[in-house]
């Protein structure tokens, strides 16, 4: 793939590789990591692997010579390297960031300058629902005052009349994090929905979502097969964010439990469950592992335990309680064969089998993989 700032930027790790090359590398990634316990099923790559991300974000800075720039930070430095756009991202979302750093010297508007925190602009998220259309634009700023507010709004929806939402999010830390907690709703209702496996889902600035929404379904449709629901169970989804896989799985499930510790995220997913009119599900604010223990004490059980970690993993706390509740099936989603070679060591050891491996390429061109491992009660011991 050409990309002028690839050596930059850093972030397609795989560029010189064609997508095939790029698969089967990944393959054998999850095959050396993982492959021990079990067969692992052929990678689902996708069709067209360009302009999949939904989510783009774009740090503010200026040159020495005065000239505004907005990009990505270099790899493993704080320099920004200009984009004005990226094969891996979606092209609307790549557009309005260079808008508004276009319309930046007419609004004499600065950039933050993160040493000596003088200036105004300092990222600008976008985020897109592929299905809906929907576009929210976050306006990190380092000051709450916005200067020439309406004016520059007004502009910049007259330029991109796409655009459904606008949020100011203040941050004034010393920090590598994009978001501060402060939030104002510039425009719209400070949300964007989306449809993901037939079900809409509301989506706030902070909360996560999966940012390849086309190869979202083909993970979540996996993670739901691998469940094998009958329509009875009682089923957890451990790190839920937003709700998403414990929606898409309610009507094969007797019941569901969400948790997940973003109370943003939470307050999305009981919204989500109420939009799609799924009333077997609950959501809890929590640390999974915690919420599992007091689950496990209050005598309660659980068939199916869906878990979805960050790219740390889980930790002994989550696992150990995991195991004491005793799940028959454990589908556990992966964004980091690492931990999660690590998690399913433990599993292993302590009563799981592992039935089923299913890699997915969430992420193209990235060396980053995902993954579905199906773990089963394992009764040949007891
Ligand atoms: N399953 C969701 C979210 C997965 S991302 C989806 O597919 O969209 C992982 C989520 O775990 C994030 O929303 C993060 O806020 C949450 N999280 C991180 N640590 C947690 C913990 N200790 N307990 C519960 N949730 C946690």
């Amino acid at each position: 793939m050409n990309c002028p700032i690839y050596k930059k930027c850093g972030g397609c790790q795989l560029r010189n590789l064609s997508y095939e090359e790029q698969l089967s590398l990944k393959q054998s990634k999850i095959i050396k990591l993982i492959g021990r316990y079990c067969h692992v099923d052929e990678i689902i790559g996708m069709e067209n692997p360009y302009n999949y991300r939904n989510k783009v974000q774009a740090a503010f800075g200026m040159t020495r010579g005065g000239k505004i720039i907005s990009g990505v930070y270099q790899s493993k430095s704080h320099r920004i390297v200009c984009v004005d756009e990226c094969r891996l991202e979606d092209k609307k979302a790549d557009e309005i960031i260079v808008t508004i750093r276009n319309m930046m010297k007419h609004y004499r508007m600065l950039p933050y300058n993160e040493d000596t925190g003088v200036g105004f602009l300092r990222h600008v998220l976008v985020k897109r629902g592929f299905t809906s259309g929907e576009i929210m634009v976050v306006l990190v700023t380092g000051t709450s005052v916005f200067p020439c507010k309406n004016d520059f709004i007004k502009e910049l929806l007259r330029l991109h009349p796409e655009i459904t939402t606008i949020v100011q999010n203040i941050n004034n830390k010393f920090t590598s994090m994009v978001l501060g907690e402060k939030e104002t709703v510039i425009y719209g209702n400070g949300y964007i929905e989306d449809v993901l496996c037939g079900k809409r889902f509301r989506i706030s600035p902070k909360s996560f979502y999966q940012i390849n929404p086309v190869q979202t379904e083909v993970l979540y449709g996996k993670a739901v097969e691998f469940a094998l629901l009958t329509g009875k169970e009682k089923v957890i989804d451990a790190y839920c964010g937003i709700g998403t896989i414990g929606i898409v799985a309610s009507d094969k499930a007797g019941e569901v439990i969400g948790c997940e510790l973003n109370a943003d995220a939470v307050a999305d997913a009981r919204v989500n469950a109420k939009i799609n009119g799924v009333e077997n599900i609950k959501f809890f604010c929590a640390d999974a592992g915690e919420f599992m223990l007091g689950m496990k004490e209050a005598g309660e059980k659980c068939d199916v335990l869906f878990m979805d970690p960050p790219r740390a993993g889980s930790d002994k706390r989550f696992l150990s309680s995991a195991v004491s509740l005793s799940p028959d099936r454990i589908v556990y989603i992966s964004c980091n064969p690492e931990t999660q070679q690590r998690d399913l060591f433990y599993l292993t050891k302590n009563g799981y089998k592992v039935k089923k491996i299913q890699p997915v390429d969430m992420f193209p061109f990235t060396n980053h993989v995902e993954t579905v491992v199906l773990l089963s009660r394992d009764f040949s011991n007891s």
